[in-house]
């Protein structure tokens, strides 16, 4: 009898040996296509700074080359903003690990509806910056930081929007651009710098003023701060905030007495 449950006792062991092992082999697997656990990008952060003004930003790039643009951002965020900052700060170039810049990955394809060509991106999640913007944020002492990103993004909290320009996260004070959508290149268009500066502006202005205003948009399609839904719509709008967003702003310098 004991040599029959022992017999037995073997046999649950090694099927908990090849389950264990199986299951090893989906995780790989589920890896490589970048279905990763939402775990892995729930966001940690202690202790949210309170909003204050003037404040202190941090700007951080990812992508070498975006860097070039740090002058140009300074004096439009500082102009925009008027007063809202003490300190611009450039945090310089984010280099992802080889292990971080696979995590989280989503394989999407790309229509391009003007040659009816497709093409497959390699999407990040934004919670995966947003980490990373909070422990710079603590780290430098700042009361917001934004990044601009080479990388393809999409949204952590909204799962219907696939290639984001970027997007704000209020609660933690962080924020993040793409830049891969802004360059006429991925439209199959001719290469335009002047133009690619420009959307770049726009953009990282919209998310940091997503920071200061919150969440809602603005009506008026010339205004900074309404909603793009494509490259057209963000080349439509002035590098500016409206009458109605600046008087927005000159509450805000009322309550917080800057
Ligand atoms: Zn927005
Ligand atoms: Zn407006």
């Amino acid at each position: 009898m004991s040599s029959r449950i022992k017999k037995f006792e073997r046999r649950i062991t090694k099927s908990k040996q090849k389950l264990k092992k199986y299951s090893e082999k989906i995780k790989k697997y589920a890896y490589r296509f970048g279905i990763a656990s939402p775990i892995n990008f729930q966001l940690i952060d202690k202790d949210p700074p309170q909003k204050m003004y003037p404040c202190n930003i941090g700007i951080l790039y990812s992508g070498t080359f975006l860097k070039r643009y740090s002058e140009l951002l300074s004096a439009h965020l500082e102009l925009i903003f008027d007063s809202c900052f003490f300190n611009i700060i450039d945090l310089g170039n984010h280099h992802f690990s080889k292990k971080d810049m696979k995590r989280g990955i989503k394989k999407e394809k790309y229509e391009i509806k003007v040659e009816k060509a497709s093409e497959r991106h390699q999407l990040h999640p934004t919670n995966k910056f947003f980490q990373v913007l909070i422990e710079k944020r603590i780290e430098n002492n700042l009361d917001m930081i934004a990044c601009i990103t080479k990388l393809p993004i999409y949204s952590s909290s909204n799962s219907d929007i696939v290639f984001l320009f970027g997007e704000a996260n209020i609660d933690h004070r962080c924020s993040i651009v793409s830049t891969l959508l802004l360059k006429e290149q991925f439209y199959k268009r001719k290469r335009n710098r002047n133009l690619y500066a420009l959307r770049i502006l726009k953009e990282v202005i919209h998310e940091v003023g997503h920071l200061i205003f919150g969440a809602l948009h603005c009506q008026n399609k010339k205004c900074v701060m309404s909603f793009a839904k494509n490259v057209e719509e963000i080349d439509y709008k002035y590098i500016g905030l409206c009458h109605s967003c600046q008087e927005k702003l000159e509450k805000l310098k009322q309550v917080y007495n800057f």
